[in-house]
């Protein structure tokens, strides 16, 4: 099967990049990777997308039913390779192969694990990195949620409104999530420990407690909690560029120009996996945008698509 836009993840960036691609008139495919959830899925309240106030999830099923009804293909296969030869693309997924004359990679970032003890032999059995997934497992139960972000104050927000009984634990004594959500934390009475770090997550054969320290005064405490919820930022996905020969910064960030082109021409990333300034869905949505637009200009030109 032949594209003009083969469009590598479903996430915001993906999704917009489809329907703008779709709306040029190109022949436009959107691959989204099963085992992969967008970021954007898990957030449980949304209220900084201009006309939009909901869940991550919704916007995100919109966003697809929109780039569908232009008549953007979406295919649920993960893309295993891609290879450029001919002036095409090859794009080998885990059930087809398809060729494109662009790629858009969109693949976004996936979250960061925290390297503790515990951490992953108690994975599914208490510690999580979904509030909007687990959640509801923890009504009513002690839990903990580690982080400064705004996904981590997001979490305990809604993890609060379940009616979990929420601690958050912060390895420095400042957040950097936005202000109104720190608002909002503070005002439901959410506790933080401050300046504290996880140490070992331990239980049988789940969660039962948590070795939390001070890192000013050294002090060690154990927590009794049953979740463990595990906010602390996400890192790119960024293999498929790597095979392109996309080059990357030293975060290992996708680089781009304002065209949301790479250094390989015809192969444009839009979204959390580049070095943007800003990692917001609405960023992410801009960047899509952009990046078919250079993908429909390369088209029509040949010859334009790599950066400058
Ligand atoms: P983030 O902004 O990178 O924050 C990660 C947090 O985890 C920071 O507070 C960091 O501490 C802490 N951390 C990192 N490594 C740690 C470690 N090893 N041990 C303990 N703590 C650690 O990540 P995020 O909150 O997932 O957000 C990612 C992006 O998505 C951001 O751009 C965010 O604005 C965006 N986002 C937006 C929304 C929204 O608009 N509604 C919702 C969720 C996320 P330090 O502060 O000390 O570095």
């Amino acid at each position: 099967m032949e594209f003009d836009v083969a469009i590598i993840g479903a996430g915001p960036a993906g999704l917009t990049a489809a329907i703008y691609s779709a709306r040029y008139g190109l022949k436009t495919v959107v691959f989204e990777d099963p085992t992969q959830i967008s970021q954007l899925a898990i957030v449980p309240f949304i209220e900084n997308f201009p006309g939009y106030e909901g869940s991550g999830l919704d916007l995100i099923m919109k966003m697809k039913e929109q780039a569908s009804k232009f008549g953007a293909e979406h295919k649920v296969e993960r893309v295993e390779d891609v290879r450029k030869g001919d002036g095409y693309f090859f794009v080998k997924t885990d059930s087809g192969e398809y060729k494109a004359r662009t790629i858009i990679i969109a693949t976004g970032g996936k979250h960061r694990e925290l390297g503790v003890e515990g951490e992953k032999k108690f994975v599914g059995r208490g510690v999580s990195y979904c509030a909007v997934c687990d959640g509801f497992f923890f009504k009513g139960k002690r839990v903990a949620v580690i982080g400064g972000g705004n996904t981590a104050l997001a979490d305990a927000i809604y993890l609060k409104d379940l009616g979990c009984d929420v601690v958050v634990i912060h390895r420095r004594d400042k957040f950097r999530a936005d202000e109104l959500l720190q608002k909002q934390l503070f005002d439901k009475g959410i506790p933080v420990l401050w300046n504290t770090v996880v140490e070992r997550i331990e239980g049988e054969s789940r969660v039962e407690r948590i070795v939390v320290r001070n890192i000013k005064t050294g002090e060690r405490k154990v927590l009794e909690v049953e979740g463990v919820f595990i906010a602390v930022g996400i890192q790119p996905q960024t293999e498929i560029a790597s095979k392109l020969g996309v080059e990357m910064n030293s975060y290992g960030y996708i680089k781009v120009d304002k065209k949301q082109r790479t250094n390989v021409e015809g192969v444009f990333a839009a979204g959390d996996c580049c070095d943007n300034p800003l990692k917001q869905a609405i960023t992410a949505c801009g960047d899509g945008a952009i990046a078919a637009y250079s993908a429909y200009e390369y088209l029509k030109d040949e010859g334009s698509g790599g950066r400058t």
